[in-house]
């Protein structure tokens, strides 16, 4: 018994399934499970795409998430010590903010007691 060389569906070159004349890619039996993959694929570059943190609570957050993937061996300690380098660094700059904004405060009330 002889199979044929390509995929049965016009201009598809594809080599077709075992006991096919379609191929991977045009037989009715995979289009469910090629579906399946494409929701998944789908599903997976979503839950890949970070948020930066815009919040001193939310890089707090991001770094104990970052910090236990790494204990979890989610993610390398090559990928995650960079990671959380710069979430510190942004960390430094949301204390120095908050810090300059109590200043503020505590000089104005001397403003107002040396009044
Ligand atoms: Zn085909």
């Amino acid at each position: 018994m002889s199979e044929p060389k390509h995929c049965a569906h016009p201009g598809c070159k594809a080599r077709p399934l075992t006991g096919s004349d379609l191929c991977h890619f045009h037989s009715p039996d995979r289009q469910a499970a090629l579906a399946e993959a494409r929701r998944k694929g789908g599903a997976n570059s979503h839950k890949g795409r970070f948020r930066p943190p815009t919040s001193e609570a939310e890089c707090r957050e991001m770094l104990a998430n970052v910090a236990a993937a790494m204990l979890n061996r989610k993610i390398p300690s090559r990928v995650g010590q960079p990671v959380i380098a710069a979430l510190n660094s942004l960390l430094k700059g949301y204390e120095q903010v908050e810090l300059a904004r109590l200043n503020k405060i505590l000089e104005s009330q001397n403003a107002q007691s040396n009044a």
